[in-house]
């Protein structure tokens, strides 16, 4: 079984993220970035599969510059055999990433795509849907727990209030949610190591895929400042205070 894994360079989740001053979008320079968490646990999920047997090859493609071959490097150490990078200049919008993942997959043939649920930069939760939709592939979103029995595929999700257990047939998508594993760290003989595997840059063009931009982006705000607690005397201060000030009761 081959299976495809989206790898998203997006910013570390650990830098407090800052606005540019014209408020035209995020500020990203000289900002750490990072894989993003839910891609992660995607590639962890594709090698666990791998580790068990199930896989024979894992394919990791990302979609943006050419500092994306930072983070397909990383997949490649975490256990990927190959990786794509699309060159697609800045990150296109959800449907416009779709559209070329959905060209790849028509060229690499996976039984299986594995995606995050959500990229933690534009929080679309988009693009593994729109990639089901695109190949008319049966999908399974938020996955907390992903098995193969015979030859198919049975995904638990969490729900309100309990578990919902699917089984699609392959080739499916998955999306990954929080709880599906704990990605493992790269050793570093694996980096090393991930220096010499293959990754291929493939243009949008080359794909056939035109690229339109479907939204504009506006303007960013920063949420507003947490303002300072104060200490009250007695519990029916705080009562007046909930009251009066925070009406909440
Ligand atoms: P989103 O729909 O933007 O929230 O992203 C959901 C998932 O789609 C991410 O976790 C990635 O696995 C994948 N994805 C989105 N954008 C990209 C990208 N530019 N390159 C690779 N994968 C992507």
């Amino acid at each position: 079984m081959k299976v495809l894994v989206t790898v998203k360079r997006v910013i570390d989740y650990n830098v407090k993220v800052r606005v540019k001053p014209d408020q035209s979008d995020v500020d990203l320079a000289n900002v750490k970035m990072a894989m993003n968490p839910f891609c992660e646990i995607a590639v962890e999920a594709a090698v666990r599969l791998k580790e068990a047997g199930l896989a024979s090859e894992i394919v990791a493609v990302s979609v943006g510059p050419a500092a994306c071959q930072e983070q397909l490097r990383t997949a490649l150490a975490l256990g990927a055999d190959r990786g794509i990078q699309i060159d697609s200049g800045e990150a296109p919008d959800p449907l416009g990433v779709a559209k070329l993942l959905a060209a790849v997959v028509a060229a690499e043939k996976p039984d299986l795509v594995i995606l995050g649920k959500q990229s933690i930069d534009g929080d679309n939760n988009q693009t593994g849907q729109m990639l089901a939709a695109l190949l008319d592939w049966p999908q399974a979103t938020f996955a907390s727990a992903l098995a193969l029995e015979a030859g198919r595929l049975r995904v638990t999700r969490e729900i309100d209030g309990g578990l919902q257990s699917l089984e699609l047939n392959l080739p499916a998508i998955v999306t990954t949610d929080l709880r599906l594993n704990e990605p493992r760290y790269a050793s570093l003989p694996n980096i090393m190591k991930a220096k010499k595997k293959p990754l291929e840059v493939k243009s949008p063009v080359e794909l056939g895929v035109t690229l339109k931009a479907h939204t504009r982006l506006l303007k960013v705000e920063a949420p507003a400042e947490r303002q300072g607690g104060i200490k009250v005397g007695s519990v029916s201060e705080l009562v007046e205070k909930l009251k009066s000030e925070a009406k909440v009761i």
